[in-house]
């Protein structure tokens, strides 16, 4: 360690004294080495591991809807669980360093396959204009951006775009859903993601109407190819 590093570290050390960064999961304070979350909470992430397996519960809600080449979701999302709370704090606390760290954890995962390597551009679900100003930022903008560290692949917050915005889909029917979804998204400058494999990034996947409609809307670019990356998989 160079004598700069060690009293940046020794600085960081001290401000942990005085003002402690404490874990999204516990609340406890957590060591100089760790990240969002303690030990002890990263443990109890119900991750899925379906990057190690092809057709996974991602991919079978997809299955027979769309063509898509792969999907993979980091971790289960289950009512009142860890990552309900996690992804509670990224969208209603301005806490986006948690989707910054969602998305990497979601990158090392992924950076196990070979299929990764073949993605050109991330895309996060965008958000209307209006919602995201409300918000003040697309919490699909923070998971992309730390997918984006870990796999070194750029990130297109542009291309894709929300024309309007929907009224919450929690008390429709699938069906009812897709339908909600049609003509929702739209693409510009489409020329650059001709021929390219996109990975569209969202929070959580239920059944999928908000995803299909991103992949719809993108596969009228000629010769795109797209897969589906999420943090959660709700399992109710
Ligand atoms: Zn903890």
């Amino acid at each position: 360690m160079t004598s700069i590093n060690k009293i940046k570290s020794w600085g960081n050390s001290f401000l942990q004294l005085f003002y402690p960064r404490l874990c999204e999961g516990c609340s406890q304070a957590l060591l100089v080495q760790e990240q969002i979350l303690c030990v002890g909470c990263t443990a109890e992430l119900p991750l899925t591991n379906y990057h190690h397996i092809p057709e996974n519960e991602t991919a079978n809600r997809f299955a027979g809807r769309l063509k898509f080449e792969y999907a993979s979701s980091l971790a289960y999302f289950t009512a009142e669980g860890l990552l309900q709370h996690l992804l509670h704090q990224l969208k209603y606390h301005d806490k986006q360093e948690v989707g910054v760290y969602l998305g990497q954890q979601l990158g090392l995962g992924l950076r196990e396959t070979d299929w990764i390597k073949t993605i050109d551009v991330i895309i996060p679900v965008p958000l209307h204009p209006k919602k995201e100003a409300m918000r003040g930022y697309n919490q699909s903008n923070s998971i992309a951006e730390g997918l984006s560290d870990i796999l070194n692949k750029p990130v297109n917050k542009t291309g894709l775009y929300r024309l309007r915005h929907t009224e919450s889909q929690t008390k429709k029917s699938r069906t009812e859903r897709i339908d909600n979804m049609q003509e929702v998204f739209g693409v510009r400058n489409a020329t650059t993601l001709e021929h390219k494999h996109v990975l569209i990034v969202d929070d959580v996947l239920t059944t999928g109407a908000t995803l299909e409609a991103c992949a719809l809307v993108l596969q009228t670019i000629p010769g795109i190819k797209v897969s589906f990356g999420t943090i959660g998989i709700a399992m109710d």
